[in-house]
């Protein structure tokens, strides 16, 4: 047998054990996995490292603007840069339907943004207006490309779509094999506490986390899952930033619901009191939903340990503390004209290896199903997220013992600052590679421009997972046969 590279001497990790054993990758996969591998034209000495599947970055804003047009400081080539560089070797960022835009046109937009980028590829749709053309056509047509994952906002005057809204999506979504992804939060708790906010002069960047409170959360999470139920849809929650907003995740998914969730790094590294260092610098810690307090960190991480999350993901929302970013509306705009979100896609991996591998919260094998295996399942990628023969050489090389600082001078995003400055974290990523061509070695790039792929996805895996029949649909039950 031929090789165009062997990985040899390293500890193989998947999400189901780790094994001393070696790679052989041809043509763009993984052609051997064996104790011992000769030839190959290129030969990887992994001695002393961890072999795993390259991440796969599920939660990312590149390119896109947001509802009140600001657009993001990563396009597709920065943005999927910064991806490998934490050890990222594919990602699926968002392809934004604005109010009034065709989800077609949308689709074009994108494609042509994402040819820039150096991993592989997919999108989310993000639905913010579900016309009759939307859900009977273009939705459809979507879905038959590949994408097959909607994503739905509960808050945002210009975003969300109401309970009704949700529905049509969720059952056209469960039509086609569809997972649906929601932002969970309140809208009118939020406007009201920024009412009363606003009343009394309070608008500096420390009352945007008092402006979204926990029980905006989860009112909203408990409501979008009951909304799934109703019509047995999967459902995706993303970034989980409450213990209770878990809880209600774990009781659900425990009753049957075909029921995922992620939480995010700076959930678990941050708090508000970020939010009230000096000035306006707490504007570069502004998220939605908002940073917690540490009794809250030390909660997601017991649902993390307890797999209530399928995933950590970044929320990559790149903003920069200038006036093309955070300060748009000016230097000290108050706290609802300031745009939300912070960079973090290659403090990601790093974040979790660290605080969670090495810290012992989490196994080897447990950060590999977060940080690919599960999320392959869930949102269809059927060819990555696996060490296994067949599947797509998308691998990260990693020294598990070498600790670093984060430093903005070492990012190579389009950011101005990282809100991880200064933490020092155990374990880098040495080798990134899709399909078997090296993207990062050893802290340089080496791929160029436009190398990675888009790749199309298919429905979300729910075997065994039982789903919920809402008696009214029951055609056991003695009424609601006609909805059937
Ligand atoms: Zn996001």
């Amino acid at each position: 047998m031929t090789f165009d590279t062997v990985i040899h001497g390293g500890t193989v990790v998947t999400a189901d054990g780790l094994f001393k054993g070696d790679l052989g990758i041809r043509d763009g996969r993984i052609a051997a996995v064996c104790e011992t591998l000769q030839g190959g034209a290129r030969r990887i000495d992994a001695g002393g490292r961890l072999v795993m599947p390259g991440g796969i970055e599920t939660h990312a804003h590149i390119a896109q603007e947001s509802s009140s047009g600001v657009m993001s400081a990563d396009d597709y080539l920065s943005g999927s840069i910064s991806a490998a560089f934490g050890g990222n070797s594919s990602f699926i960022p968002f392809a934004a339907q604005h109010r009034g835009q065709s989800v077609d046109e949308v689709i074009a937009t994108y494609d042509a943004r994402g040819s820039r980028s150096v991993i592989d590829y997919s999108y989310h749709l993000i639905i913010s207006d579900p016309t009759e053309t939307v859900l009977r056509e273009e939705l459809p047509r979507a879905f038959a490309r590949g994408i097959t994952s909607f994503k739905v906002f509960m808050t945002y005057d210009l975003m969300n779509l109401g309970d009704g809204g949700m529905l049509d999506i969720l059952s056209v979504a469960r039509a086609h094999g569809a997972i649906t992804m929601v932002h969970a939060e309140n809208n009118d708790m939020v406007s009201w506490m920024n009412g009363r906010l606003a009343a009394k002069g309070l608008t500096a960047p420390r009352y945007h986390a008092i402006s979204r409170p926990e029980l905006a959360e989860e009112e909203a999470i408990n409501r979008a899952i009951q909304l799934a139920k109703l019509v047995d849809a999967p459902l995706f929650i993303v970034h989980v930033s409450t213990a209770g907003g878990a809880e209600i995740v774990r009781r659900e998914q425990w009753n049957g619901a075909k029921l995922y969730a992620e939480t995010c790094p700076h959930y678990l590294a941050l708090t508000r009191d970020d939010l009230d260092r000096p000035g306006m610098e707490g504007a570069k810690f502004m998220c939605s939903p908002p940073l917690r307090d540490a009794a809250t960190q030390e909660a997601l991480w017991k649902h993390i340990r307890m797999g209530t999350f399928v995933g950590v993901h970044s929320d990559h929302a790149p903003y920069r503390y200038d006036e093309t970013g955070k300060f748009l509306n000016g230097a000290d705009a108050p706290y609802p004209k300031i745009a939300n979100g912070m960079p973090g896609i290659a403090a990601r991996l790093p974040y979790l290896f660290s605080e969670g591998v090495v810290k012992g919260r989490i196994t080897p094998e447990q950060f590999v199903a977060l940080s690919a295996t599960n999320t392959a399942k869930v949102f269809g990628c059927t060819t990555k997220g696996r060490i296994a023969p067949g599947w797509d050489a998308d691998i990260a090389i990693w020294d598990p013992e070498e600790t670093r600082t984060v430093r903005l001078a070492d990012q190579h995003d389009n950011m101005d600052y990282t809100p991880f400055e200064g933490m020092a974290l155990t374990g880098v990523p040495k080798l990134v590679m899709t399909r078997g061509q090296v993207i990062v070695e050893e802290d340089k790039l080496v791929a160029r421009e436009g190398q990675g792929r888009f790749f199309g996805r298919a429905p979300a895996d729910l075997r065994a997972t039982s789903g919920y029949m809402a008696k009214e649909f029951d055609p056991r039950q003695n009424f609601g046969t006609e909805l059937r």
